[in-house]
């Protein structure tokens, strides 16, 4: 075995009911490392040009991180990744808790899955024992429900599972590992859903080995006890008060998107409603932190909260606040952790449920709905539970929560009557939380990303208010002088380096809000755990060429991305007349230009060039594209 990794896949079959392992070379991990590069490099080889991402032929899988299941810091994420239903373009999701490490322990360095099963499964793998076991009893339990029984019947075992909203094919829902971790975006429920796949249940006891165990202790407990240690700081803030820290402050400076993106807050959700829903109001339902494998930050919580009877739910992360909170003028504290237990559960994408729900409403609020298309129920801004209805309308694709249940684009191509303009999405995918009139470079990533329409991708602004700001983030990591500035050559370059990281940390393992953490010992962690002695330029390549490969499979699909136009209340178009956007419109195109000169694409339509594609080895992407 080599060191940090198996160089072992594991295939299932579902219409053969069937599974193979195979083992790949060393080389491809150094080129690809796991999660995000890895997908990318065997779902675009394996799986053809316009399949159905609903079909027979689709792929998907789980791939965690290549330094996922060691002790590295903050290592522990798995990514989901194939085809996306949702978006038709490459699709990705990467979630925590403890999924990723246990494919580890397990010996596989990812799980991929085709075909169809003719009657609801679930797959075990324990203790080095694969099984695919018929899951009829399991159909139609949510997901916490279904982790309870498949604790119940296999012990003490890690579990993805889908919940009625990917078993009802809704292009809008989700993957829940471990109750509290979702692999939200791009639709992935739908998938596993669409191959009769309720759940994966594991249980591994094989170890990993290192290049230099002390070495490693030596640096992690270094970064842990700074980590411990802070009581004042990001990580201090992140592990006592979660993501909602954000839900006053992002309010306030228009970062929220309020009102369906058409609001503000002085007029339409002003400080009081926003204080209902602040952190400290969130967090006096506390009782315990959650978090992922090897996270010292631990930004989870578990809470109790008895006015909605709930015993046991998770903190609702920010993204989760503002699409019920601000998203739909909702001060009700309460209803937001009713919303997302019930999205939890059903395991449906919070950001695109409250999306969804604010283009439902203006559609209602402008006539292009009535009483009679929702079953009554009078859609206003701001009803807490008319909301939670319409949620378990959309769950159980029940009445107008059929139409809905696939995201704003495609309810509004049956809505018709001009209510696309209520529809805010990029590509389908309805817009996370984060203003791109606040931070600019959301444009490019929202509008352009081969999955399009994602927070969590290289937004040079947004990651710029981390240490990268003061190169601190990775000390060989240095952003150009005057990257700032417009349009400018240091500035693409930025996004060139940043991108490459990104997708270089996110395939590696490494939680995103690392980045506003404190500096990490990334090619040390590297050294110590596989033994590869890399420089930063050789790290940023390896992203380079992960975002490559998922650029040629979005085009390979016939998604010109260069096209695509992000809807004008998220650009300032026309601009708003007052607030914290007033008058700002934001030109994110020329942004998209300069980056795919710097990447080597051709910035007309986004095609990696010839050259590009021989520079990073990607010999199998010419004969596709060429
Ligand atoms: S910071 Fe939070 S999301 Fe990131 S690894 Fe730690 S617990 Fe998970």
């Amino acid at each position: 075995m080599t060191n940090g990794f198996f160089g072992k896949i594991l295939w299932f079959d579902l219409t053969e009911e069937s599974f193979r392992e195979s083992q790949l070379p060393d080389e491809i991990f150094r080129q690809y490392w796991g999660g995000y590069g890895l997908a990318a490099k065997l779902i675009y080889e394996n799986m053809p040009k316009g399949t159905d991402p609903l079909g027979h032929e689709a792929i998907f899988g789980f791939f965690p991180g290549l330094l996922t299941g060691t002790v590295a810091p903050l290592s522990g994420r798995c990514m989901v990744a194939g085809k996306s239903p949702l978006t038709g373009t490459w699709g990705d999701a990467n979630v925590g808790g403890f999924i990723g490490s246990e494919i580890k322990k397990c010996g596989y360095d990812a799980i991929l899955f085709k075909g169809i099963a003719k009657a609801p499964k679930y797959i075990t793998i324990i203790d080095g024992e694969i099984q695919i076991l018929d899951a009829s009893d399991l159909w139609g339990l949510d997901t916490f429900e279904t982790e309870q029984k498949l604790i119940e019947k296999h012990g003490n075992v890690k579990i993805a599972s889908i919940g009625p909203a990917g078993e009802k094919l809704s292009l809008i829902s989700s993957i829940v590992c471990d109750k509290f971790r979702v692999a939200a975006r791009s639709g992935f429920g739908a998938v596993m859903g669409s191959k009769k796949l309720k759940a994966l249940a594991l249980k591994g006891n094989k170890k990993i080995s290192v290049a230099d165990k002390s070495e490693l202790l030596k640096y992690t407990k270094e970064f842990n006890t700074k980590a411990r240690n802070d009581q004042s700081g990001a990580m201090y803030t992140y592990r006592t008060l979660g993501l909602p820290f954000l839900n006053v402050s992002t309010g306030l400076s228009g970062d929220a998107p309020i009102k369906n993106w058409g609001g503000y807050y002085m007029r339409d959700f002003p400080i009081d409603k926003l204080n209902k829903i602040s952190a400290a109001e969130i967090n006096k339902y506390k009782q315990k932190d959650f978090g992922c494998f090897s996270c010292v930050v631990q930004c989870g919580a578990i809470m109790k909260v008895p006015e909605a009877n709930l015993e046991e739910t998770h903190i609702p992360e920010y993204e989760t606040c503002a699409a019920f909170g601000h998203m739909l003028l909702n001060d009700s504290l309460i209803s937001l952790f009713i919303l997302n237990d019930l999205c939890n559960r059903a395991g449906i994408d919070t950001i695109s449920v409250g999306g969804t729900i604010a283009f439902a409403i203006e559609c209602y609020e402008n006539g292009l709905i009535s009483n009679n298309d929702t079953d009554g129920l009078e859609l206003t801004w701001g009803n807490s539970e008319t909301i939670i209805e319409l949620v378990k309308k959309i769950i159980k694709r029940e009445g107008i929560g059929d139409i809905l249940a696939d995201g704003p684009k495609k309810a509004s191509e049956k809505i018709g009557r001009g209510s696309e303009k209520y529809a805010i999405h990029s590509l389908g995918q309805p817009l996370p939380m984060h203003d791109p009139k606040v931070y600019k470079s959301f444009g490019r990533t929202y509008a352009f990303e081969p999955t399009p329409g994602r927070h969590t991708a290289s937004s040079l602004d947004h990651f710029v208010t981390g240490l990268m700001r003061n190169n601190k983030f990775i000390k060989e990591f240095i952003l150009p002088k005057g990257y700032r500035k417009s349009q400018s050559d240091a500035r693409y370059e930025a996004m060139k380096m940043c991108a490459g990281l990104h997708q270089s940390l996110s395939s590696l393992g490494i939680c995103f809000f690392t980045y506003w953490f404190q500096t990490y010992p990334l090619i040390e962690l590297i050294k110590t755990i596989v033994g590869w002695d890399l420089s930063i330029e050789e790290i940023i390549k390896i992203g380079l060429r992960i975002q490559t490969v998922r650029q040629a499979f979005t085009i390979r699909e016939g998604v010109i991305l260069a096209k695509n136009e992000l809807p004008g209340r998220a650009i300032g178009n026309p601009p708003f007349e007052d607030g914290p956007h007033k008058g700002r419109t934001i030109d994110y195109k020329p942004d998209y230009k300069g980056y795919c000169e710097k990447m080597g694409w051709n910035p007309e339509n986004g095609y990696p060039l010839k050259e590009t594609l021989n520079d990073l080895n990607l010999d199998f992407v010419i004969k596709d594209l060429y």
